[in-house]
């Protein structure tokens, strides 16, 4: 036997991997590397075939390689691959935004998640001229320092550091609350009131495993906003354009003043965006004082995949996509059920979660308190059977519109074997 590729990689990458969670850590096994994919599916480089519930963690909706993506990407990949300088592309996916998302009268867009939210801390600082940021435990909003926050004990907390290299003064304006808590969100702003200059949020949370909002409690967000003179920011990377055309905003009827976008806008490639009220997005540079920028930004390759993929997500998708996602979770609760197994499966419109949990999960805390080492060796059953979701609890599952309902009884079957290996001692 040769070294292999994750000896390889492990060698001159930390970990053996570009970003943590993909190196199995919280499951377990040595990750496999993927070679390609093709709609659901992905094969990796020993010739094994997986159907796929990560999508690249939501990104690719349509599936991998869907054709009119790649043609998309080809065309625009022949023409000149980025020049720093404006495109009608970018012209054309900021009014394909713009018209499906109505609170976003502006739009920037930028190469990740992480750009898109650190723009949107910033921007709520400049706008307001405040310093402080609330947000909410186990929400993430990728790895900008400020809110890259731990919470302490108790509630309405000021952040800890939640890595090392993020210093105690970054973290200082952070205010930490528990998700669906009301009364710690009146707390933090009784504490900070006037020094609040936003509350950002992810509108269904979906880095704590899938942790709905509770009813009532976007629109309570809204409401102290507007009392407090705060901007309210959602975080919508995974929820945009996934749970509808106008996102989680369009289905639960909350207007934010800003949203931040990522994953499903860029098809698969590195695309992002802040968006949202003009006079507040009219503070950015080269119009306003709050300074930001980017080499890559707008790419050409990104905005043509981005265009091609908006442009397919219609009515139809949507409702196609959420059958998917209903039958996903039907049967992942009727075989963990008959199983014995106390499970939770939230599902919220067209995504999908999974707690090894004897109640509903409504915060960090409860989901911290499921059964992480099930969720493992559930895991691990799937994989044996050719099914990959995420590599750890704290996670959704994505499935694609090229997941036929096929795909999906193939994957329950796998699912009860995996349940009742499970369930035996
Ligand atoms: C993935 C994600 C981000 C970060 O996006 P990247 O492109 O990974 O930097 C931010 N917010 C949410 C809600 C996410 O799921």
């Amino acid at each position: 036997m040769g070294e292999s590729l994750f000896d390889r990689a492990q060698a001159r990458i930390p970990g053996g991997v570009n970003s943590p969670v993909r190196a199995f850590g919280a499951v377990g096994g040595d990750p496999f590397f993927v070679a390609r994919g093709q709609g659901a599916y992905l094969w990796d480089t020993d010739g094994g075939r997986y159907c796929d519930y990560v999508q690249s963690w939501g990104a690719s909706i349509l599936g991998h390689a869907h054709p009119k993506v790649v043609e998309a990407v080809q065309r625009a990949a022949a023409a000149g691959t980025s020049f720093g300088a404006p495109t009608a592309a970018e012209v054309e996916l900021a009014e394909a935004i713009c018209d499906r998302v109505p609170s976003v009268e502006k739009v920037r867009l930028v190469s990740s998640g992480t750009e898109a939210a650190m723009t949107a801390v910033r921007l709520a600082r400049g706008a307001t001229g405040r310093p402080k940021i609330v947000k909410f435990a186990g929400c993430y909003h990728g790895h900008l320092d400020a809110l890259l926050v731990a919470a302490g004990s108790g509630v309405a907390t000021l952040g800890l550091p939640g890595s090392a290299g993020v210093t105690h003064g970054t973290v200082a304006d952070t205010v930490v609350v528990p998700y669906n808590d009301e009364a710690a969100i009146d707390e933090a702003f009784a504490r900070f009131g006037d020094e609040i200059a936003g509350v950002v949020v992810e509108p269904v949370a979906a880095n704590m495993g899938l942790v709905p909002a509770a009813d009532g409690f976007l629109a309570g967000l809204r409401r102290r906003c507007d009392d407090h003179g705060a901007l309210l920011v959602l975080d919508e990377v995974i929820t945009g354009f996934r749970l509808g055309p106008a996102g989680a905003q369009g289905v639960f009827g909350v207007t934010p003043d800003l949203s931040v976008l990522g994953k499903v806008i860029g098809g698969g490639l590195p695309l992002a965006a802040v968006g949202g009220r003009a006079d507040v997005m009219d503070e950015l540079a080269p119009v306003g004082a709050v300074y930001q920028a980017g080499t890559l930004s707008g790419n050409p390759l990104a905005t043509a995949a981005g265009l091609t993929v908006l442009e397919l997500l219609d009515a139809n998708a949507y409702s196609t996509l959420e059958g998917t996602a209903a039958a996903l979770a039907d049967g992942l609760h009727s075989v963990l059920a008959d199983a014995g197994v106390p499970a939770q499966v939230p599902r919220v419109g067209t995504l999908v979660g999974l707690f090894f949990a004897e109640q509903p999960v409504h915060d960090y805390d409860d989901a911290r308190a499921a059964d992480a080492k099930a969720y493992a060796a559930f895991f691990h059953g799937l994989l044996d059977a050719g099914v990959y979701v995420a590599p750890s609890s704290f996670e959704a599952m994505f499935p694609s519109l090229a997941h036929t309902p096929a795909d999906v009884d193939a994957t329950v079957e796998a699912a009860a074997a995996a349940a009742g290996a499970l369930s035996s001692p």
